[in-house]
């Protein structure tokens, strides 16, 4: 590294290396087949994970000094991560690795060969640090997890990682473990329009439990749903919370409102802004939901969910018919559905078996505020109308051409 010249060989040899990185990133491509595309990128990969560990034995040295404290820093960390423009993790890693090179040859080795990814090599190096903290850690011996290393994935090989971890000091696991448990948080950040930001932390096992509760109902739901991976995490956070059936949602809304009226001001909805007509409708649709109707002057013209909610062999007749969401090809089951009425209530639509049919919280919101239409036919049960395009009320004038 230095042979007695002073620093300037490690800056000469690099300064050499980005000229080389230059010269390569400023050829033409060469036209490679692809047997050769494949070699090029394990090799460009290769020469990135010796870079990254040149980078880390530096980062290290530089750890070791105090140089950071008279340049202003509190820390190297902190430093590297501003001057090299890097994430304080990734700064952390790099110095971890740098520390305990020396003390895995073998694992060097692999990686100088190419055997070994620098992301397996850095979760290694930051496994040994650990472990050698614990009560023995001074034996620690690299074999057994390089092996692991050079034979599974990241993510498996990170597994790997903290059963050993726990098997070196399972006290100390738990405490991190402890750890994570007092940092979760969930805020509810209320927006001016009524929307709601979610932002928390999940300690591993509370997050496991949210996803396991989640998961079956974020997949995919029939081959027509185009919902985005996010889209469907949120449905099912929505369709979890209305499911435990503790909400208590309550919704005020005026008669010409709940039908729809030209005119008719919005309905309202605890702990939100106020909520459009369809929306109302879609809610009041739904037993679990207290409704308050009110006429032009206020006065309360209904109250409650006695009337207009299915009784209770009404139901057990539409859970038997419908079976679940009525929707083609949705595949929730009865439980996780409301009754809709085909016609509404509000409109003098009866609540009987024939006049009404179950929908999950999806299908139920695509029928009310995606304006879709549910159509029960005799021969092909329920059928599916999308919304009809708005035309544009605006005339075409004479001599203005046809817009196709
Ligand atoms: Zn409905
Ligand atoms: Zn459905």
């Amino acid at each position: 590294m230095c042979d007695g010249e002073g620093k300037t060989t490690n800056g000469d040899a690099t300064s050499a290396v980005i000229v080389a990185i230059e010269r390569l990133l400023e050829r033409p491509r060469p036209d490679l087949g692809s047997s050769e595309q494949t070699k090029e990128l394990i090799r460009l990969r290769h020469a990135a994970d010796l870079l990254e560990l040149a980078f880390a034995r530096e980062a290290a040295v530089f750890a070791a000094s105090n140089e950071y404290d008279e340049l202003g820093f509190v820390s190297p960390i902190q430093w590297i991560r501003q001057e090299c423009r890097m994430t304080g993790h990734a700064a952390a890693a790099a110095i971890t690795v740098g520390e305990q090179e020396p003390a895995l040859p073998k694992s060097t080795q692999a990686l100088r060969a190419g055997k070994l990814g620098f992301s397996h090599f850095a979760l290694l190096a930051g496994t040994a640090a650990s472990i050698k903290e614990s009560p023995g850690g001074d034996e620690f011996d690299e074999a057994p997890l390089l092996r692991k290393a050079l034979a599974h994935s990241l993510s498996r090989f990170r597994r790997e990682c903290t059963h050993a971890r726990h098997a070196a000091d399972a006290r100390r696991f738990l405490e991190e473990q402890t750890q994570m448990e007092e940092w979760r948080r969930l805020e509810l950040l209320p927006c001016e329009d009524g929307a709601l930001v979610l932002r928390g932390f999940l300690d591993p096992v509370g997050g496991a439990m949210l996803r396991s509760a989640l998961e079956p109902l974020a997949r995919r739901n029939g081959a027509s749903d185009e919902r985005t991976k996010e889209q469907r995490w949120a449905d099912a956070l929505v369709e979890l919370a209305r499911h435990g059936g503790s909400a208590q949602l309550q919704v005020t809304a005026t008669l010409e409102t709940l039908r729809g009226f030209d005119g008719a001001p919005a309905g309202e909805l605890e702990f939100c802004s106020p909520i459009a007509a369809a929306t109302v409708q879609r809610l009041a649709c739904d037993a679990s939901v207290t409704r308050v109707i009110l006429d032009a002057d206020s006065a309360v013209l209904d109250i409650g969910r006695a009337r207009r909610v299915p009784s209770a062999a009404t139901r057990r007749a539409l859970r038997a018919r419908d079976r679940g969401c009525v929707w083609p090809g949705c595949e929730r089951p009865a439980s996780w559905t409301a009754p809709h009425h085909l016609r509404h209530w509000a409109d003098g639509g009866d609540t009987t078996l024939e006049n009404l049919a179950l929908l999950c919280h999806r299908h139920h919101w695509k029928v009310h505020e995606g304006g879709w239409q549910l159509v029960r036919s005799r021969d092909q049960g329920v059928v599916t109308v999308p919304p009809m395009p708005e035309f544009g009320s605006r005339a075409r004038a004479p001599n203005e051409p046809a817009v196709v």
